[in-house]
């Protein structure tokens, strides 16, 4: 028989979600489901809970104008509609939070490079807008902008302003869905001119993972 995943039929405030974690399991990450009514419907992102829980916005202590729909035990659809209770896990931080962490000898970690779905990019070197010659097909615009997942808010903005300092162009996006945000992507794009500094740069993320002020001033200076 496949396991039931738990619905918690009370609603938790932020403010307790982000201290600590599902009300099940204490897991720190999720999915954001149905917003509305002044809260917001969450999947536990801890695979072993999957927990299904509610969550109100600080100060608001039922959802307003709305209800749920869940299957209970027996397979019957029940509505329920949540109200704000403590969190069962008072006392115990959440837990599986992402460390913030820094290479010892200086600069960010940049590793993993990805190609980049984000497709509005500026030149990262000489801030035109990243058009290519009309001949090339728009998906293969995707060639000339890479993604790094950074661990937390804190690195992705880090590495922006270092690229900032350099006067090098970037953007900082984030998955939406998650809570708090799992990571933010640094995505950098080149024009067609800059392609080789962009290819540059993504083989430093790649054979060192890490960036400083000085791998960067030298990627500036290639073309
Ligand atoms: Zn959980
Ligand atoms: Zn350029």
């Amino acid at each position: 028989m496949e396991s039931q995943k738990q619905i918690v039929d009370f609603a938790i405030s932020q403010k307790e979600l982000e201290e600590l974690g599902c009300p099940v399991c204490g897991y720190a990450y999720g999915t954001w489901g149905f917003m509305g009514g002044g809260g917001v419907a969450v999947g536990c992102g801890n695979k072993s809970c999957q927990a299904t829980f509610y969550v109100l916005g600080d100060g608001i202590n039922v959802f307003d104008g709305c209800s749920f729909s869940h299957k209970n035990n027996k397979g019957e659809y029940i509505d329920i509609k949540p109200s704000l209770k403590p969190h069962p896990r008072r006392g115990i931080p959440a837990w599986g939070k992402r460390e913030d962490r820094r290479p010892k000898k200086g600069g960010e970690f940049f590793t993993n490079p990805k190609e980049s779905t984000y497709k509005h990019g500026l030149c990262f070197i000489c801030e035109s807008s990243c058009r290519l010659p009309v001949d090339v097909e728009w998906p293969m615009k995707r060639l000339f902008s890479i993604s790094i997942e950074t661990a937390c808010v804190e690195a992705a903005k880090r590495i922006c302003s270092m690229f900032r300092k350099a006067k090098l162009w970037t953007t900082q996006t984030g998955d939406g869905t998650q809570y708090p945000m799992k990571c933010y992507f640094v995505n950098i794009s080149s024009c067609y001119n800059h392609r080789p500094n962009l290819l540059k740069l993504r083989e430093v993320a790649e054979k060192e993972g890490v960036i400083t002020d000085k791998v960067l001033r030298k990627i500036k200076a290639l073309k």
